[in-house]
């Protein structure tokens, strides 16, 4: 048990879903804040907050939300920020400090300034944990857990909100690190939003084949196809707004991909067996390195457990992604 005293009195969720929840959740456990305030824009997610215990109070409005909360974080698709940072902006408590969870950061902070006043401290965020399950059910207080959060505070951003917004994601479990958002965008694209982009593109391929049927794809999927579909499986609206706001990075990174494919299709077109086999040892060791910092596991087949006739279905488990 955390034996800190509350970083922020009152915390003001705007949107509950994957993130969202999971904060109130883990906030909740150990003692972050004092109280939660939440808005949903659904009749369906306001009840189900109530429901799960995951606020004291919910509001229909963000504006009614974050009066008098010490802290606002936005867990809502990087597309609607904007927008959500124009109603809250007069309504704001001075002082208050006012936070995301986007995975995108430098349209953010572009969309979200002008609509802020003066008196609060604007300080983006990004938590680099997830699942590919989206809603208030899906959150767990352990998401973030070893996980690391990127903190891009502008260059004017005072010391001490950063600070403090340090303390609420170490508080949460996270190990927190700070960068300017141009560079947390050029590097979320290669780790993260690249990755997502291949695994799409792949399950779009598979889906489209016509020599290889649909369900012989499902059926023989374990051949390497599912552990791509997990991540193909995540978040539409998300994913969609990710790929429109880091486009400059995601078109770079994306430019140099090509390139590196192009020299294994020529590999395996002439037989060129030496350049295959260097670069897949030099991406074993790769793996090997995140296992050794604690953020994959070591097991095979990432500990799936094997399956029988009687129990098919896959025990669900917190996978890390985004
Ligand atoms: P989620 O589970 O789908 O929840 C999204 C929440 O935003 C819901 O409460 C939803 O409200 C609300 N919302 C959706 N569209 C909205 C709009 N146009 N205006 C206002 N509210 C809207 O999503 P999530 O996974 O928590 O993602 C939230 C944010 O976290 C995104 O910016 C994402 O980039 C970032 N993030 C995600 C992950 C991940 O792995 N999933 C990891 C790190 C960061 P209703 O329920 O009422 O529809």
């Amino acid at each position: 048990v955390d034996e800190r005293p509350p970083v922020f009195g009152r915390l003001a969720l705007i949107g509950v879903g994957l993130i969202g929840s999971s904060i109130a959740r883990a906030a909740r456990e150990r003692g972050v804040v004092g109280s939660i305030a939440a808005s949903a824009r659904t009749e369906a997610t306001r009840k189900r907050i109530l429901e799960l215990d995951l606020a004291d109070e919910v509001f229909a409005t963000n504006a009614e939300a974050v009066k008098d909360a010490d802290l606002v974080i936005l867990c809502v698709p990087v597309g609607a920020c904007g927008a959500v940072a124009k109603e809250i902006g007069a309504e704001l408590k001075p002082g208050a400090v006012v936070s995301d969870v986007g995975s995108v950061k430098n349209t953010i902070l572009q969309d979200m300034a002008p609509h802020l006043p003066k008196g609060v401290h604007f300080i983006p965020a990004h938590p680099v944990a997830g699942t590919e399950h989206s809603g208030p059910d899906a959150g767990f207080a352990e998401l973030f857990d070893n996980r690391w959060c990127i903190l891009t505070p502008p260059p004017d951003a005072d010391p001490a909100a950063v600070a403090r917004l340090t303390e609420f994601w170490s508080m949460l479990g996270a190990n927190v690190e700070t960068m300017d958002a141009e560079h947390h965008d050029m590097v979320l694209a290669i780790t993260s939003h690249v990755p997502h982009l291949i695994a799409y593109n792949i399950v779009g391929t598979a889906a489209h084949l016509g020599e290889v049927t649909q369900s012989e794809v499902t059926k023989f999927s374990a051949g390497g196809f599912r552990d791509f579909t997990r991540i193909a499986a995540s978040d539409p609206t998300m994913w969609r707004d990710v790929f429109l706001h880091n486009k400059e990075a995601v078109l770079e990174m994306l430019g140099r991909f090509s390139e590196d494919l192009s020299v294994l299709t020529r590999a395996i077109r002439f037989g060129d067996g030496n350049t295959l086999f260097d670069l897949f040892t030099r991406t074993r060791a790769i793996r090997r390195s995140i296992i050794e910092i604690g953020q994959e596991t070591a097991e095979p087949d990432f500990g799936r457990r094997p399956r029988t006739k009687e129990s098919p279905a896959e025990l669900p488990r917190p996978y890390s992604s985004d």
